[in-house]
């Protein structure tokens, strides 16, 4: 688990959110801070208020994404003030990348405030829990259904009772950079077969995008500047 997006009503209080989503997946480099980045710019574009919390304790990148490294987050009486990262105030993120020194800083934690991934993920969802609608976006990718972590992240959102908005299948096929055409290299479909095992809804499927990589590098706004690509009807 690694992100939550949701609408802020007011920084700093969870109550006033509407609606919140967990990104996850059970398996890193899948494409969480990926989607949960597209996904916020998405729903600015759709008008909403949205706040990005990024769990990832050892390799936070959506400060990068978003063009927000080395803002700084500071104290209140009610807690950290999440970093608003444009003018007008429409994202707001919270990073323990803004806990670091240096973007290459390494994050350390131990015993308590760290002990294991399965105690991340209990911790993140009975937190968030009392401040339903709660629902999980799980990300696969071909490779990683055929491993089976995406398949135990399933079990234990159906363990914790945590309700799956949907699976979407990243990096499913190739978008070349010249014709646009995408070309599956791996096995495709392994997201929505999955889906359908659970019992869950599919939500499409994302190929790998020479210019959304680029996009995220640049921290440029992929939906708007890429409609044409075949990445871009899921993502937006
Ligand atoms: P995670 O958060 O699950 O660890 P990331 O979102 O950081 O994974 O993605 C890993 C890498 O793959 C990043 O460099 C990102 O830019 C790239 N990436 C993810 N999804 C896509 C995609 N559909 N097309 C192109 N690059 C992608």
């Amino acid at each position: 688990m690694e992100e939550a997006a949701g609408e802020f009503a007011e920084p700093g209080n969870l109550a006033g959110i509407q609606h919140i989503i967990l990104v996850l997946s059970g398996k890193g480099g899948v494409g969480k801070s990926t989607i949960s980045t597209e996904l916020a710019l998405a729903l600015r574009h759709a008008g909403k208020k949205v706040g990005i919390l990024d769990v990832d304790l050892c390799g936070p990148s959506i400060p990068r994404m978003l063009r927000a490294e080395g803002k700084a987050v500071h104290q209140c009486d009610s807690g950290w003030v999440p970093v608003f990262v444009d003018q007008e105030q429409s994202i707001s993120l919270m990073s323990v990348g803004f806990l670091l020194e240096r973007p290459d800083e390494a994050v350390v934690w131990r015993g308590p405030k760290k002990n294991g991934t399965s105690d991340e993920h209990m911790a993140a969802v009975d937190a968030l829990r009392p401040y339903s609608p709660l629902g999980a976006l799980v990300i696969t990718t071909p490779q990683a259904v055929s491993v089976g972590d995406v398949r135990r992240e399933l079990t234990f959102c159906k363990k914790t009772g945590l309700r799956v908005i949907g699976v979407v299948e990243n990096m499913s096929g190739f978008v070349c950079p010249h014709c646009n055409e995408c070309t599956n290299i791996f096995s495709r479909g392994g997201g929505e077969e999955l889906a359908r095992h659970a019992g869950v809804p599919f939500l499409g499927s994302v190929p790998l995008d020479p210019e959304l990589t680029r996009s995220l590098e640049e921290g440029r706004d992929f939906i708007q500047e890429f409609p044409q690509s075949p990445a871009f009807p899921v993502l937006a």
